[in-house]
């Protein structure tokens, strides 16, 4: 099994640490936060529509944000424990490549499919 070097997790550290501020950074601003559709603004009833499909989009995309965030933390922690990079389900290594697209996820590719097909 191929582990990952002390730069790579070093590097791969420093991507979390980025990540989980913006996520932060993102939840705390109140334009993460859905708005109220305005009854003020001439908007018909399509519009109104669309507006609500945006709140309930923005609602979903913050659901997945704190999801991010909390996968973030616990990478962090992992690295702590040394054991980032190995999957979590089958305890394979997650492979490099993938991490540095998305360093917080806890599962290989093919176990990461698996979990999407049973969500
Ligand atoms: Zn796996």
């Amino acid at each position: 099994m191929q582990s990952l070097s002390a730069e790579q997790v070093e590097a791969l550290r420093r991507d979390l640490l980025a990540l989980a501020e913006r996520i932060e950074t993102l939840l705390a601003s109140p334009e993460a936060s859905a708005k109220p559709v305005s009854l003020d603004e001439p908007i018909g009833r399509i519009s109104r529509m669309d507006a609500i499909a945006q709140q309930n989009m923005r609602s979903a995309q913050r659901r997945a944000e704190q999801r991010k965030l909390a996968q973030a933390r616990s990478a962090l922690h992992r690295i702590a424990q040394g054991d980032y990079g190995e999957c979590m389900d089958c305890g394979e290594s997650v492979g490099f490549s993938r991490l540095e697209a998305r360093p917080e996820t806890p599962f290989c590719l093919g176990c990461q499919r698996l979990h999407e097909a049973r969500d």
